[in-house]
């Protein structure tokens, strides 16, 4: 043997004792019945299978809020969903408007790019939501076949709250309208059939609080004509939805599922239908307002404003003096908190997507966020940051019933 096998560690040695509170922005933690589902295998055919996929199917037209016959999940990450959508909607030398208000809805307009689309960027200006009057001129001007936007863009923390307005305004326009809720599904309101949504794309190991690697994507009725009548073969075999639909409508062969990643998406849909969209909306509003509260109150200041904040994702400016990088060491180390820097903007986010929406993690992360603050030589008020929390806790009304 030439290449001999290399000593390495355990996972027991490399990993902390303690397991990292994940309050970053994804992946996220899972729910234990998520975990143990996600140590299953069984034959990726078969009946077991067909129940499984059957109630995935059921459950996520609930959780996407649609009818749709035509739920495919993809081996991949929130970025293969992506792909998926893109690849099978986006036809060569199609008009496609891509509302860009950063980093993912930017990778978006690269994948139309990528498979040909005729790519117009409406670029919003930093930390603003899309407003429909700039999303009407740009429809008239460019006449899309296709338009994609994200509904919270994770990496700014910007919220395109005018989305049911927009897509209102995109199906007036005759035009096909992908979604990305990769960061929001399940946190927020989302409803695919009654805002006319033709693909709505999601990844696992964000507002689902799943595992990463496991997705799942939603076409409409007029999104799955397009697929149907095109006549060019896609190049992209794996994403290929009509080959997908034969796993999941045939219960035939397309590649061998990711059986586990599939059992654990089943239990966080379950999860999700148990506690009922309502309530689960109810508990990321509450625990992502409370959070937002506590941090004003150590007085630090949060980066999106008003209209335009995405809930699941909060962002927040790095205090004068202070670096982003030891910020996220520190906190790491000190205190076991994992949470996030951003693509180039300096500001520190913290996620509020499915677990991470408990009322013990938010005050664990306050204090250290604000311990950390404090140690790396800052001014952070934490009596106040807890008061302040806690307040918004005991003062939180209901938006959904
Ligand atoms: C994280 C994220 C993605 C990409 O998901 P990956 O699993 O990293 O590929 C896409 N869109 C949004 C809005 C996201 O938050």
């Amino acid at each position: 043997m030439r290449i001999s096998a290399p000593i390495v560690e355990s996972l027991d040695s490399i990993l902390p004792d303690e397991p990292l509170l994940m309050m970053g922005a994804g992946p996220v933690p899972i729910p234990a019945k998520v975990a143990a589902a996600n140590g299953i295998v069984i034959n990726h055919l078969g009946d077991t299978m067909s129940r499984i996929i059957e109630q995935v199917k059921a459950m996520s037209r609930y959780v996407f809020q649609t009818n749709s016959t035509h739920i495919l999940g993809v081996a991949g990450p929130g970025s293969a969903a992506m792909e998926m959508a893109i690849a099978n909607l986006v036809t060569s030398g199609d008009s496609v408007l891509s509302v860009t208000n950063g980093f993912f809805s930017g990778r978006l307009a690269e994948m139309a790019d990528r498979v040909g689309g005729n790519v117009h960027r409406l670029t919003i200006e930093e930390g603003q939501a899309a407003s429909p009057e700039k999303v009407k001129s740009a429809l008239n001007e460019h006449r899309p076949q296709v338009l994609t936007i994200v509904q919270g863009e994770t990496s700014n923390t910007v919220c395109n709250t005018a989305l049911p307005e927009i897509c209102r305004l995109a199906k007036e326009a005759g035009c096909l309208v992908i979604v990305d809720a990769v960061c929001t599904l399940s946190t927020m309101p989302l409803n695919m059939d009654e805002w006319g949504v033709d693909a709505v794309i999601t990844g696992g190991q964000k507002g689902l609080s799943c595992i990463p690697g496991v997705s799942l994507v939603a076409f409409s009725e007029a999104a799955w004509t397009k697929i149907e009548e095109r006549t060019d073969t896609l190049k992209h075999w794996c994403l290929d939805a009509k080959l997908a639909d034969k796993f999941w409508y045939q219960s035939s062969y397309h590649y061998t599922a990711p059986v586990s990643g599939i059992m654990a998406i089943h239990e966080a849909l379950r999860l999700v239908c148990d506690e009922t969209l309502e309530a689960r909306f109810n508990r990321h509003l509450k625990c992502s307002k409370a959070l937002q509260a506590g941090i004003e109150g150590l007085g630090l200041s949060l980066y999106t404003h008003g209209a335009s904040r995405l809930n699941s994702v909060v962002g927040i400016h790095v205090p004068k003096g202070l670096e982003q990088k030891a910020i996220l060491s520190h906190i790491s180390q000190q205190f076991k908190v994992e949470i996030s820097g951003s693509f180039g903007l300096d500001i520190i986010r913290i996620g509020q997507m499915g677990e991470q929406c408990r009322v013990h993690n938010i005050f664990r992360t306050i204090h250290a966020l604000g311990s950390t603050i404090q140690a790396l030589g800052g001014e952070a008020n934490l009596p106040q940051g807890v008061a302040m929390l806690e307040k918004a806790l005991q003062d939180f009304e209901p938006s959904f019933t």
